[in-house]
């Protein structure tokens, strides 16, 4: 099989939503990709890279809305909503996204789509990694953001 590098843009201590104590899992091995050519779907573990799902689609002269650099994991890049290529044309990446399969913090599998937990599944569409914002600070973090860019 070949080897992607794998995703996962700031391991240092105080990122990848863990603070200075905590544990960080390697999802790389939960990166399965199935084609289903005919409902033109693709379900993708969440350990995969966009280099991988991108390499596999080709195989099938098919592409999907993705990251635009190889290496960003499919994880991280669709809990952030995700700027694709076509991304003027199909939307953000979370736009494109029909369910989810995952674990909640009581150990339950739940399936997350428009017709089932639905809440969950529109939080998963761009709410950040462990939902971290609010909707009630959106003035605040878009300030911080005007204020970090005007810094630069
Ligand atoms: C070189 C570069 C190019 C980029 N290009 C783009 C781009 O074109 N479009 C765009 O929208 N963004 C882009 N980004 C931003 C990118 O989407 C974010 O950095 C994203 O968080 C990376 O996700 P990851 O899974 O690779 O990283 P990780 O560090 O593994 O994850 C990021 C965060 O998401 C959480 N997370 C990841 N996977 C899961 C999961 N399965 N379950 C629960 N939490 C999870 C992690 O806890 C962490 O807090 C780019 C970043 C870089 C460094």
């Amino acid at each position: 099989m070949t080897n992607y590098s794998i995703g996962g843009h700031n391991a240092n201590v105080g990122y990848g939503s863990v603070g200075k104590e905590g544990v960080v899992l390697d999802l790389s091995a939960l990166n399965e990709i199935i084609v289903f050519e005919e409902e033109g779907v693709v379900s993708v573990g969440p350990g995969a890279t966009w280099e991988a799902v991108y390499t596999e689609l080709e195989k099938h002269r098919l592409t999907v809305a993705g990251g635009r650099v190889s290496d960003v994991g499919v994880g991280g890049l669709i809990l952030g909503g995700g700027m694709s290529h076509f991304t003027t044309r199909w939307g953000s990446v979370a736009d494109n996204l029909i369910n989810v399969e995952l674990v909640t913090a009581d150990s339950k599998i739940v399936i997350a789509s428009a017709g089932e937990n639905d809440d969950l599944f529109r939080a998963l569409k761009g709410g950040g990694a462990n939902f971290v914002y609010n909707g009630n600070d959106a003035a605040k973090i878009l300030d911080a953001t005007v204020r970090v860019q005007e810094a630069m």
